[in-house]
């Protein structure tokens, strides 16, 4: 019989999770039986791809800066990616102001759901420490994100899942100076990184075999710990535009594949599937970045020396489903709780919406804290932030899944893009875990 390709497996697994969750709701103890008997699957999952993302970036970022052989060609490739992610965040935030301002589903909702929703979550522990975040972070001076980027202990930051970007920048100094040294004094180091590159790569490919389990345990415990279905109606308005406007970017994506890589965007989806599920099931890019690196390497031909930077900047730099949220929800707030916005107002969203997306961790949830941000950047009264994000809490969970679906697929996209533009797209090389298991079992 023929092998049922991963995302197949994926989706039946997120199915089964979802209607698993939906019976455990009707029996007595079920919920309490998800949280504690199925949940931890789940758990032991994303941890176990937060486990390898750190080795993963060290041995890729080294051996793809090594390979290059030339350091203007990464300058290069730098350039291009900041430039290109730059340009995917501004047309996602454009994409969801206009839908919001046309839309406005903000004027629709009544003071009788505001008042309900104000009541059940702007005290809640979670809206309240979301803001206290946005204030700790505000507090820092402008260039506290470049001072942030450098660490003061190469083997701290490795220690640290949050320094992602300390560890590139580590990375990236490293992997430099072992082109400067020259390639014979290099070699010990590269033939290590390398190999340690492939083990890496393998591990992907191990835990991944246990990925339909626990997509079905992650989102059984999505639907037990979702909130009152009345409040998720009476935000379907809103959460359709976010929706709208996160297909809409997909399709966008769609055309740049199909009309800068001239490659056919329907495979470019199918290749990359299996890490837009885990990114909808895990609700982080951060956790799906050892996933989306491997497949969009091995099944899609992005080399290395492009993907090894441009996928782990992205998976902290580059959220267009994240920025196009805050900017539908930054203004759907506004609407509701009937606060006006002129056009600066507007522009101001796109930019601290772009600079919040560049901010936000990837990890469940960040996109709210910024939100933060945004909203007071556009004069939103601080009494009022509260009541603002009560509003939307009610279906941030599912809005984060779907936003990080994109946030994948468009790091994916980018590093398409500039592979292509310096001659890096090649053919796909699929390697699968039992390649070599004949010889070693
Ligand atoms: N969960 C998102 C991510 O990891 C960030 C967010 O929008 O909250 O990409």
């Amino acid at each position: 019989m023929k092998k049922l390709a991963l995302h197949w497996k994926i989706l039946i697994g997120m199915f089964l999770g979802l209607a698993f969750g939906f019976g455990m709701m009707f029996v007595s103890g079920g919920k309490e039986f998800v949280v504690d008997w199925i949940n931890p699957l789940g758990t032991i999952f994303v941890k176990l791809l937060k486990l390898i993302a750190i080795p993963l970036i060290l041995a890729s970022l080294i051996k793809g800066i090594s390979d290059l052989k030339d350091i203007s060609k990464f300058r290069d490739i730098g350039l291009r990616t900041i430039g290109i992610y730059v340009f995917t965040t501004v047309i996602a935030i454009t994409i969801g102001l206009l839908l919001v301002n046309v839309l406005q589903p903000g004027n629709g909702v009544s003071d009788e759901t505001i008042a309900k929703l104000t009541e059940t979550y702007a005290s809640d522990s979670g809206v309240q420490s979301k803001i206290a975040e946005a204030t700790r972070q505000k507090e820092s001076g402008p260039l506290q994100f470049l001072v942030d980027m450098v660490p003061d202990n190469a083997i701290k930051a490795m220690g640290e899942n949050k320094s992602m970007l300390q560890v590139i920048f580590f990375t990236i100094l490293f992997g430099i100076s072992m082109l400067l040294i020259g390639e014979k004094s290099a070699a010990p180091l590269k033939n290590f990184f390398d190999s340690l590159n492939d083990v890496v790569l393998k591990m992907v490919d191990l835990i991944m075999l246990t990925a339909p389990v626990a997509v079905f345990a992650l989102l059984a415990n999505v639907v037990v710990s979702s909130g009152d279905p009345d409040l998720l109606l009476a935000l379907l308005k809103y959460a359709g535009v976010v929706v709208l406007g996160l297909v809409l970017m997909i399709v966008f994506y769609v055309i740049v594949v199909s009309s800068y890589t001239k490659k056919n965007p329907f495979w470019f989806l199918k290749e990359i599937s299996p890490a837009q599920l885990l990114a909808f099931s895990t609700s982080s890019s951060a956790a799906t970045l050892p996933v989306t690196m491997e497949r969009v390497e091995e099944h899609i031909g992005v080399d290395k020396e492009v993907s090894s930077f441009v996928l782990p900047v992205g998976a902290t730099i580059n959220m267009d489903g994240t920025s196009l949220y805050q900017g539908v929800a930054a203004v759907f707030i506004a609407q509701a709780l009937g606060h006006d916005l002129t056009l600066g107002s507007q522009l101001t969203i796109v930019l601290t919406a772009l600079l919040a997306s560049i901010g936000s961790a990837a990890v469940p949830g960040a996109g709210m804290v910024m939100l933060v941000i945004v909203l007071e950047a556009i004069g939103f009264p601080a009494d009022k932030l509260a009541i603002g994000l009560a509003l939307i809490f009610a279906v941030d969970r599912p809005l984060d899944m779907c936003r990080t679906v994109v946030n994948v697929t468009g790091d994916a996209t980018v590093s398409m893009m500039v592979a292509k533009s310096v001659g890096k797209l090649g053919k796909p090389k699929v390697k699968d875990w039992d390649d070599h298991y004949e010889e070693v079992k």
